[in-house]
């Protein structure tokens, strides 16, 4: 079904709000299957927000408006809605008593316009909020419908999730299944490329990729008669999918890289230890962020200046003079002594230079992360050439990540 969402509200046009709502909305419609077809921002203005109505509805059968339900003069989307269908309002007890509870329950007297809020247009299916006071509802005429929702993110999501949802299932004649699947290793053009067989000319189930900070999603998606069906397709996509690009998967359920790392650890009943440079912990800190880290890091070293990974990590300082501090051999040497000192099963270790500066001769971005194993050890080689030092370092992190996710699989 084609949507737009309307988002009033003059705040959102000063830039002092971002139009979070929308977005929120577009990505729950999408995945139910809704085609949303426009994002329209009006302020609060009558007239231009009948305008977008009409606007909307010449295209889309299903308009969802969030904001301008409070109770003051400037908040007008309800009677611009109703009067646009050709409704009066009725004032609805039930909101009424709702409302008078909510301002008992906390020892206010309730103001002269928030009666205002109890009065909904005739033949519309009232929401009923639980967190706040402003209701909204769905009204439709004429084969379109309006769903007319509050502007706070916390009502709006509320409401989104006790009523609305549920409410949207009638205009739903196919039911969606869909499944993100996470790839790293890999940009968004060369995965487009080597999918292009079960992509081309695919309408059903269709398959979209995203590029995410240094890893690359993938939404596979399918809309048939029964949800049976629906999963069946995407199944058997997901195995056409893998069988192209079975290397680069880490997660077929979009969890979290370093989700899946925790979790592998744990069900392999194997210990970790990090030495870290140029990532300054943050790989310890992306583990413990999963719940259950305790089971699988044993320790973690920040060893940022030479004589730390001398003196904690046992590298050896000729090492350092030979091949410079930012080398192969010494994320190896790293890797190795955390993992001699720690105990832990397997060690990973990283040195690079984050940037925007560099050592002459090396450039921004430029990593080596060192892994030990009891039987074995070694080395990969990162390259990421940008000068955004944050950005690189959030690479280097998912590289580790990686690095150890390869190891354990
Ligand atoms: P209230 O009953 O609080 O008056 P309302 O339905 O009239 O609710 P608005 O007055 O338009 O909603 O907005 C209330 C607050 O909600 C705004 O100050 C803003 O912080 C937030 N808000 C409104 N619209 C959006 C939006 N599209 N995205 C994110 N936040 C929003």
């Amino acid at each position: 079904m084609k949507t737009s969402i309307i988002a009033v509200g003059t705040e959102l046009l000063f830039g002092q709000t971002v139009n979070t709502n929308a977005a929120f909305l577009s990505d729950k419609l999408n995945h139910m299957g809704f085609d949303v077809m426009y994002h329209f921002v009006v302020g609060d203005n009558p007239a231009r927000l009948k305008d977008k109505l009409a606007e909307a509805f010449s295209d889309t059968d299903l308009v969802i408006l969030t904001g301008g339900l409070g109770p003051t003069q400037d908040d007008l989307t309800k009677e611009m809605v109703a009067e646009y269908m050709g409704r009066d309002m009725y004032l609805d007890e039930a909101v009424m008593q709702q409302l008078s509870e909510f301002f008992e329950k906390r020892g206010r007297k309730m103001a002269e316009n928030n009666v205002k809020q109890a009065y909904l247009p005739e033949g519309c299916t009232p929401f009923y909020n639980a967190s706040g006071t402003a209701p909204g509802f769905a009204l439709s005429a004429d084969g379109k419908t309006a769903i007319c929702l509050p502007g706070p993110p916390r009502e709006m999501k509320w409401l989104w999730e006790n009523g609305v949802k549920d409410y949207l299932e009638q205009f739903m004649d196919k039911k969606m299944f869909y499944r993100v699947i996470r790839t790293i290793g890999i940009g968004e053009s060369d995965l487009e490329t080597i999918l292009m067989p079960v992509i081309d000319g695919q309408s059903d189930p269709t398959v979209a990729t995203y590029a995410k900070e240094g890893e690359c999603t993938l939404r596979v998606a399918s809309q048939r008669d029964t949800i049976d069906e629906a999963k069946e397709a995407v199944r058997e996509m997901t195995e056409r999918i893998n069988d192209l690009a079975g290397d680069f998967i880490y997660s077929y359920d979009d969890e979290d890289l370093k989700e899946v790392v925790v979790r592998i650890l744990k069900e392999k009943g194997l210990t970790i230890t990090s030495a870290e440079s140029c990532t300054g912990g943050m790989f310890a800190s992306a583990i413990t962020d999963v719940a259950g880290a305790s089971e699988v890091l044993s320790s973690a070293y920040v060893t940022y200046s030479n004589e730390s990974k001398i003196k904690e990590l046992d590298v050896p300082a000729e090492l350092i003079d030979r091949f410079g501090v930012v080398s192969s051999q010494v994320a190896e040497a790293m890797a190795e002594g955390a993992r001699a000192r720690s105990g832990a099963d397997i060690a990973v270790a990283v040195t690079g230079y984050a940037g925007p500066e560099a050592d002459p001769g090396h450039e921004a971005g430029e990593a080596y992360i060192g892994y030990a194993t009891a039987d074995r050890s070694g080395y990969h080689e990162v390259m990421t050439s940008r000068n955004n030092r944050k950005w690189n370092r959030n690479y280097i992190l998912l590289r580790m990540l990686r690095t150890v996710y390869l190891l354990i699989r």
